[in-house]
């Protein structure tokens, strides 16, 4: 995938990033059922005058994390700070944060599964009895004093759920799972984005962004950019169907948002392995990509669409990615789905 449009990628375009963000539930396209839930969670809180119940927002990166966290301290008239798992390094650094909050405010832990374990464990007490215990002096001097801590929600976000200890994950109140967005969605957000953009698109043009953004937000964001960038030089200026879809083909995106990674991914499993089984760990060695990186980014889309299977085994090749991948699928290799 062009390093650019990864979706785990930051990419020094920040400012756009916001200024496409939306800061309302309103304006959050689509994600309908955690909406609702949280627009309830938030007027229920707000009635009673309380923060907000810790929440851990998981699911592939690009999917609105990010942007719900900064909706929820907005709707809860609360101030928002905003830190990552990798950057709260030592149990002093989370200190700084926690002691820095007003009643109900938020602090947002991005990648909150990378935390590291002494960091973590002081987060216990602080979700839990908003108290700190902070250990000072060593050898027989030790003496632990409580620190009392303002009321706040802690929002986590991660990509690796299967990463969160089981006494972090059992302190949030509210867990949610962000899935991918279906065309018609992504079609709105790329609509609202262009408006906001004041990027001239007609509505195939948009749509077919829309098809080809792997149902994330961030992808369809960034992907419009671009094709405006090929319409001005290439045609009228306007992002139109032809325009979009000559772009994405140049840029390798097939007709369902799949790039060249995720169709190495498909053939290596489909043609070095018979169809597979074949482990993670394997197909991360011959494709020389991250593990981690196959399971968070490419894995679940493949996954959504009923590509790969996950078996106790390993990942095999569905009868599915086999007629996408144009390859013929022989029942010998793949028996599960003889006849
Ligand atoms: P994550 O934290 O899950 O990686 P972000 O919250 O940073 O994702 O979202 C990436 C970008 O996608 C944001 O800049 C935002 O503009 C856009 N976006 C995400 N979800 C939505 C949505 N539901 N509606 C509109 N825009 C969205």
């Amino acid at each position: 995938m062009q390093e650019y449009l990864r979706p785990d990628h930051v990419a020094d375009d920040n400012d756009f990033e916001e200024t496409l963000r939306p800061s309302r539930l309103t304006e959050f396209v689509g994600q309908e059922a955690i909406k609702r839930k949280l627009a309830i969670y938030i007027k229920a809180a707000k009635q009673r005058s309380e923060a907000l119940d810790h929440t851990l927002l998981y699911g592939p990166p690009g999917l609105g994390k990010t942007t719900l966290a900064h909706i929820i301290a907005n709707e809860m008239e609360a101030e928002i700070r905003v830190s990552a798992g990798p950057v709260l390094e030592r149990p002093g650094d989370l200190v700084g944060l926690l002691t820095g909050l007003n009643a109900g405010d938020v602090l947002f832990i991005d990648e909150i599964h990378r935390l590291p374990r002494a960091v973590e464990e002081y987060l216990y007490s602080a979700m839990e009895d908003y108290s700190l215990d902070i250990i000072i002096d060593k050898g027989p001097a030790a003496r632990t004093i409580s620190l009392a801590l303002p009321k706040f929600t802690l929002v986590g976000a991660t990509t690796r759920a299967g990463l969160i200890t089981a006494p972090l994950r059992s302190r949030f109140g509210v867990v949610e799972r962000m899935d991918y967005y279906p065309p018609e969605e992504l079609f709105r957000i790329v609509q609202r984005s262009a408006r906001i953009l004041a990027i001239e698109t007609d509505s195939h043009g948009a749509q077919e962004i829309a098809r080809r953004s792997r149902g994330t937000p961030r992808i369809a964001n960034r992907l419009l950019r671009r094709v405006r960038d090929y319409a001005q030089v290439e045609g009228s200026g306007i992002i139109t169907e032809d325009i979009a879809n000559a772009f994405l083909d140049l840029l390798l995106i097939d007709e369902l948002g799949l790039d060249e990674m995720d169709r190495r991914i498909l053939s290596t499993i489909i043609e070095k392995y018979d169809g597979g089984p074949v482990g993670i760990g394997t197909i991360a060695a011959v494709l020389g990509e991250d593990e981690g990186t196959i399971e968070s980014i490419y894995e679940p889309f493949l996954m959504q669409l009923g590509f790969i299977d996950r078996t106790p085994r390993g990942r095999r090749a569905t009868r599915g990615a086999y007629k996408h991948m144009k390859c013929n699928f022989s029942p010998e290799s793949g028996g599960l789905f003889d006849g």
